[in-house]
């Protein structure tokens, strides 16, 4: 255990030249990754490389949901594990995430919606999520605010609803995972851009970095939406795109949206940040891109389908808007575990849900590097499952983004 510095949360050390383990990208899972190897499995002589500063990719800029209510029970599974672990996370890290299980509605608008909501609440229980179904009624019940009446051009029919959802605070939860890390000696370097992967006879040596070569045991690339720019320095080529995935907030109002509320197929969702600014995201743009902006339509319709639901925020201004760049796979699941290179780990595909994933995330990434083979929790999630067909389809439960 290294001492405390109480002044920075963690240290700014210059890389060595080796490491047992080198993680690449300092988003919410690289972090996590490190902070459980070191915590769990006692592997300490580890290197957080970020080319950028800690949490300035889509952990600083996503909208902060969490919920574990996804179809298949496979990820059900890693994302009840990880909303678990996150139910212990403040007091674990001995930080302020402003974690706040205030509820969250997918709400039903046709007839459709209600068939698949029921099914995914029935699902949900079968695994031991908390789930319910609300019809509106019960909607206007948990949150006054929805509109829910019958002349709106998407009425609203129901919601499934998990009490246990909410919301945290991004860069907190970075900052908290950091801390943790360093203080058990692991390196976390920021400003230190990977340039090359080193692999010889089908074993990674370690990466080039914009800060010199630096030999490692493992490396596991841990980079959202630059995965596949990285596995490509290795020779690998992953079943992912990557697109922008636009968010705003509103000016400061006070509190008066008591949960998340999501819609599928309106288009948005929306919750209030515990300092009062409406938090909204969208779907994906469309194209491909690595430029962490998106088009102006996207925000225009985003804010169309908010005033369906929400009316009374028509006056309301947007404060700003923004993007980060989304690793999405064919199936809206992510990838977790071995690559072809031995000792090259990946861990992307999360898409636009992967905050909520960030400790479960880092807690079977960190299992599957330390033992040299996944968890059974994140054993379905393979780079394997494009070849097999094995699929894991959650495009109903991820659908308009996470
Ligand atoms: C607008 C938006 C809204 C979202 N809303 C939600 C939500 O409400 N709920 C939810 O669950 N998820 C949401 N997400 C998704 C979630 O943010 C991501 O799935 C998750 O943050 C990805 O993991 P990460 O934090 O490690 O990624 P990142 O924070 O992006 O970390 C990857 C890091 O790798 C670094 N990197 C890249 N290339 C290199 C290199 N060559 N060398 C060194 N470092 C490199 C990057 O700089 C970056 O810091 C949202 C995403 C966006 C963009």
């Amino acid at each position: 255990m290294l001492p405390e510095h109480p002044a920075f949360l963690w240290r700014n050390p210059e890389p060595r030249r080796r490491y047992d383990v080198v993680i690449v990208g300092g988003g919410g899972h690289g972090l996590a990754t490190a902070y459980y190897l070191a915590s769990l499995h006692g592997i300490t002589d580890v290197a957080v490389l970020e080319r950028g500063w800690l949490g300035g990719g889509n952990m600083g800029r996503n909208t902060t949901i969490i919920r574990s209510n996804y179809l298949w029970d496979e990820s059900a599974a890693i994302y009840e594990h990880s909303l678990k672990l996150w139910e212990g996370l403040e007091d674990e890290l001995d930080y302020d995430l402003l974690f706040s299980q205030r509820g969250v509605l997918n709400l039903a608008h046709n007839l459709h919606d209600v068939r698949e909501s029921r099914r995914r609440v029935y699902a949900n229980r079968l695994s031991g999520i908390d789930a319910e179904w609300l019809d509106a009624d019960g909607v206007k019940e948990v949150c006054p605010l929805v509109e829910t009446g019958d002349h709106v051009r998407y009425p609203v029919l129901g919601a499934t609803y998990q009490p246990r959802g909410g919301i945290a605070k991004h860069d907190h939860v970075a900052w908290g995972f950091a801390r943790g890390a360093d203080r058990q000696g692991v390196d976390i370097i920021q400003g230190c851009e990977v340039t090359g992967i080193l692999v010889s006879d089908g074993r990674v040596q370690g990466v080039e970095t914009t800060r010199g070569t630096i030999h490692a045991g493992d490396v596991a690339l841990a980079a959202a939406g630059h995965s596949s720019v990285l596995a490509e320095l290795a020779g690998l080529r992953l079943p992912i795109q990557s697109h922008p995935l636009q968010a705003l907030v509103s000016e400061l109002l006070e509190q008066v949206l008591p949960c998340v509320v999501m819609s599928n197929a309106v288009h948005v969702y929306v919750s209030q940040a515990h300092k009062g600014e409406l938090v909204m995201g969208a779907g994906v743009d469309q194209h491909v891109s690595y430029g962490q902006r998106g088009g102006v339509h996207v925000i225009e319709a985003q804010l169309a389908a908010a005033l369906e639901l929400f009316p009374i925020f028509s006056r309301a201004h947007v404060l700003r808007t923004w993007a980060g760049i989304v690793d999405t796979t064919p199936d809206a699941s992510p990838i977790v575990g071995a690559t072809p290179v031995d000792g090259l780990w990946v861990n992307c595909g999360w898409g636009t849900g992967g905050f909520k994933a960030t400790p479960g995330s880092g807690w079977t990434y960190a299992h599957t590097i330390a033992t040299g083979a996944p968890h059974e929790l994140n054993a379905p999630f393979s780079l394997e499952r494009f070849r097999t067909g094995a699929l894991i389809d959650e495009h109903g439960a991820a659908a308009v983004a996470h």
